[in-house]
């Protein structure tokens, strides 16, 4: 339910306009799919991924002779609902549920505005509301006002965050946070980072060694670095995950504020083109409203 309401605006979006593309006409035929093609690409599809559903729609017609205008948001449906397959095998049912490694650490990375800080108290607060015991590393020491957002979030859900102040050395937070929770026998650590994309050789810098810390006390931690995008910036979150996947290796994304948005077609295109899991989608300012994401629901809500 929240999750159809979140997606109402790209979920009405991609409707209202393919019912405009498709009226007078009983056939799916050039025309039509131009229109389609055009629709993808403002609901920020992305070029590749647009194409792609284009041309299967085309091999669909090649083969079944005639595909009738009522069935082109079933056929459509269907094909998005293929490549999500494709791109999101893995399953992430239970992805606020007690991890097996212990503690879980997750790194979290982003540049500024995209809902970095949000996503991870939302995240803490979900996995504490699930009986994990949960630890904040306050290691964006360089964005104002990022260790106090975060101080906050772990001060209304009860969870200890680790923060050495503004401008201090991001990796000895971590180094600090991860410490505290084989101290207290945590089960998920989850670190915050700073954003600075325009500095790549600093950013890598800073990550690395982020990491190389706390594989002193976890040889195999980080267990996942999570980029934060921000679903209503479109091409963007593109750039975004194309640049930060050269900076370090991501295993994960969260889309956020895809409730502001007719845009949320980014979801599509952005799984397909990075082959990353999506694993939680933002549609509200809630704690709730931080959901895994399932594929077979975010279909259903985005033609619903
Ligand atoms: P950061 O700079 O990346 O840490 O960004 P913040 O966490 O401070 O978030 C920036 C703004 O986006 C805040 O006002 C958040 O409440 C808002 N925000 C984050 N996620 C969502 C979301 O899924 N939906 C909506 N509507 N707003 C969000």
């Amino acid at each position: 339910q929240a999750l159809e309401q979140g997606l109402e605006k790209t979920s009405t979006g991609f409707f209202s306009k393919i019912g405009r593309a498709v009226v007078g006409k009983s056939k799916v035929d050039e025309e039509v799919l131009d229109e389609l093609e055009e629709i993808l690409l403002t609901s920020d599809v992305g070029v590749a991924t647009t194409l792609k559903i284009i041309q299967r729609i085309e091999q669909r017609i090649e083969r079944d002779k005639y595909v009738s205008t009522e069935e082109l948001d079933i056929v459509l449906r269907e094909e998005v609902a293929a490549l999500l397959e494709e791109n999101q095998s893995s399953s992430l049912e239970n992805a606020f549920a007690e991890p097996k490694q212990k503690p879980y650490v997750i790194m979290v990375v982003g540049v500024n505005g995209v809902g970095k800080t949000t996503t991870i108290g939302k995240l803490a607060s979900q996995f504490h509301q699930n009986g994990c015991k949960v630890v904040l590393g306050a290691a964006d020491t360089f964005r104002a006002a990022a260790v106090d957002q975060l101080k906050l979030w772990g001060e209304r859900v009860g969870i200890p965050v680790i923060d050495h102040g503004m401008n201090t050395d991001p990796a000895a937070v971590a180094y600090d946070a991860v410490k505290q929770a084989v101290e207290m026998n945590a089960d998920i650590v989850i670190i915050d980072t700073a954003g600075r994309l325009h500095t790549k050789v600093n950013l890598m810098t800073e990550l690395g060694k982020i990491k190389r810390v706390i594989q002193k006390f976890i040889p195999e931690a980080p267990h996942e670095v999570m980029l934060v995008l921000d679903g209503s910036t479109g091409q963007n979150a593109f750039i975004q995950a194309q640049e930060f996947t050269k900076v370090t290796e991501i295993t994960s994304l969260a889309i956020t504020k895809l409730d502001g948005t007719a845009k949320g077609g980014v979801v599509i295109g952005i799984s397909d083109q990075f082959k990353i899991p999506v694993k939680y989608i933002g549609v509200g300012e809630k704690i709730s409203d931080l959901q895994v994401f399932n594929k077979t629901t975010f279909v259903d809500s985005l033609f619903a």
